[in-house]
């Protein structure tokens, strides 16, 4: 019988709810115990995927698409989810499935659809009940399919939220339901310092606790998140105040490497607590699955060396909106002994003093063109590109970056002025990226790029097999548009390789310069894929390119200088 955790957050958002859930998961199983994990988005989006990644974080992409079949004769499909998934793939370790995440768009639909199609003939739709089951349905759905034994369920934004009402209300109905120790319920709060009397302040948790109150919910387990550590009279103050006894008061303290969150946590004791909390019999952890996550950390937290790469997009404001790049970027440092620095660079900035490449990026020991849409910065970033080609600088192009670095390559190596993508300018004189053909009668935006798993064929003898050592893998896609053939076979009389296409041979999943300059382009998203335990082979290959750079690069300053 599965087990559940409910997880929920309180005071404001961006605690990092979705690192202590993929926590909690690991300390389950730690003890050798499956787990999956549900996210509940209250906003009314279908699905994130038509959400700017600078007000909302990354969209992450799932292996597996989702038909989602809100009532008869509609379907959907599903692939983009929320980017907490990432992290729970993570740290679980696990492709997730994208039915996992719930969002109130998807409850909504379901529910206004079917009472179109007549299935509720008679009935006033309300809220409560028929919103609040449809939630319970649905989490039960994921509990009948993946079978875990213990099932963890995030609900994002902050209680006290109008959206989040009706899920935490369905809670409420599910953890009565379910019946004494099948259910936990753990809150996260912020407990900020105040510099001025120089204390952590528990205020802000009792009153969230108390709004989580009067919804008929009680936490057992209260998660206090803080610059440090809570000390002992803090803990026993949100003890009393908040209801809950002093073993399941929990400091999630700020980390240098987010992986040891689940050993924090262990330490703590509350792996034991959620098994006696959910009559769990293996109370104890399993020794070896332990401590090889803690050697993984242990990796993190000791380079030898240090690799600044430059990150140009446009995006770059909030951390958050590339950070599956900076995990797999940190996990192929980590198992390449190097700790990676990144430099986010917005490239409007080039485009209004393109005198700036070179003191922006004349340090750097390695360029990875990020992913995107639109048209803000775009010029900036073909700056970039055409850069590293230059000064031969090791470069990573995923998906957009890959599609700017082939304009760069066709503009400044085949002398093409004015190449572009279509998305751009859809006027260019030589469209050298535009939209796949199934794309072109589109009309809809939701759910409808090429999206998830496909195959990737592999060239040998290239820089990309020489990362992957197979012909035929599986990698992520988000994408409407590709490469051109047709100019690809020009480009490589001037020494572009292809080194990857997909199954039909039709569409160029990725390229590469010929020779020794590591140059790749990738249309997939190999981070998606990333784990901290198995680093993305590409970003792998990417991060040992920018080590050895970066070494020349110092033998050679030597010589110049004796
Ligand atoms: N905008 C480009 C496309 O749709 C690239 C997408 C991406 O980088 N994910 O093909």
């Amino acid at each position: 019988m599965t087990k559940y955790v409910f997880i929920t957050g309180g005071v404001l958002s961006g605690l990092g709810k979705g690192v202590v859930t993929a926590s909690i998961g690991k300390l389950f199983q730690f003890r050798g115990y499956t787990v999956d994990a549900i996210k509940i988005d209250p906003y009314l989006n279908v699905d994130p995927g038509t959400l700017n990644p600078i007000e909302h974080g990354e969209v992450f992409v799932c292996e597996r698409t989702w038909r989602f079949r809100p009532a008869d004769g509609y379907e959907f499909l599903i692939a983009e989810i929320d980017q907490d998934f990432g992290t729970y793939e993570r740290f679980l370790d696990k492709d997730m499935d994208p039915s996992n995440n719930i969002t109130s768009g998807q409850v909504y639909l379901a529910v206004i659809l079917r009472e179109r199609v007549g299935e509720y003939l008679g009935k006033t739709i309300q809220v409560i009940p028929h919103i609040t089951d449809e939630i319970k349905r649905r989490i039960r759905q994921v509990a009948e399919r993946s079978k875990p034994d213990v099932l963890l369920v995030e609900v994002g934004g902050t209680v006290g939220d109008i959206e989040a009402m009706p899920f935490l209300e369905a809670i409420r109905q599910f953890r009565l339901e379910a019946g004494a120790g099948n259910t936990a319920l753990v809150h996260i709060t912020l407990v900020p310092y105040l510099e001025t009397v120089g204390q952590l302040k528990t205020k802000p948790t009792q009153h969230s606790v108390r709004v989580l109150q009067s919804s008929g919910l009680q936490p057992d387990i209260v998660i206090g998140r803080a610059f440090k550590e809570l000390p002992d009279d803090v803990k026993r103050k949100i003890s009393l105040f908040c209801n809950v006894p002093l073993e399941a008061v929990i400091s999630d303290p700020d980390l240098e490497v987010v992986y040891e969150l689940p050993l924090v946590f262990e330490q703590q004791g509350l792996g034991e607590y959620l098994c006696k909390l959910l009559r769990l019999s293996r109370v104890k952890r399993i020794p070896e699955l332990y401590s090889e996550w803690e050697r993984m950390v242990e990796l993190f937290k000791t380079p030898t060396e240090h690799v600044k790469i430059a990150m140009p997009g446009k995006y770059t404001l909030i951390a958050d909106s590339y950070i599956s790049i900076n995990e797999a970027l940190k996990h192929a440092g980590a198992h390449n002994g190097v700790k990676v620095d990144i430099k986010w660079i917005e490239t409007e900035i080039f485009e209004e003093d393109p005198g700036l490449l070179e003191p922006l990026l004349k340090d750097v020991d390695g360029i990875l063109l990020t992913p995107g849409f639109g048209s803000r910065g775009v010029e900036g970033m073909i700056m970039v590109a055409e850069y590293a080609m230059e000064k031969r600088i090791p470069f990573l192009g995923i998906c957009f970056g890959a599609q700017l670095f082939f304009v760069a390559f066709c503009r400044r190596v085949l002398g093409l002025k004015g190449a572009h993508t279509t998305e751009v300018d859809p006027n260019t004189p030589y469209p050298v990226v535009d939209l796949l053909p199934e794309q072109k009668a589109l009309k809809f935006k939701g759910g409808t790029m090429r999206l998830g798993g496909h195959v990737v064929i592999i060239r040998r003898g290239t820089k990309l097999y020489e990362a992957y050592r197979q012909e035929r893998i599986v990698e992520r896609f988000r994408h409407r548009y590709h490469i051109m053939p047709e100019y690809v076979k020009q480009a490589e009389e001037e020494g572009l390789v292809i080194s990857a296409v997909d199954e039909t041979g039709r569409i160029i999943n990725a390229i590469e310069v010929a020779g020794d300059q590591w140059m790749v382009g990738v249309q997939f998203h190999p981070e998606f894929k990333s784990r901290p335990n198995k680093p993305s082979p590409i970003y792998r290959a990417f991060i040992a390119a920018t080590l050895r750079h970066k070494k020349l690069r110092a033998r050679t300053a030597a010589q110049a200088r004796s």
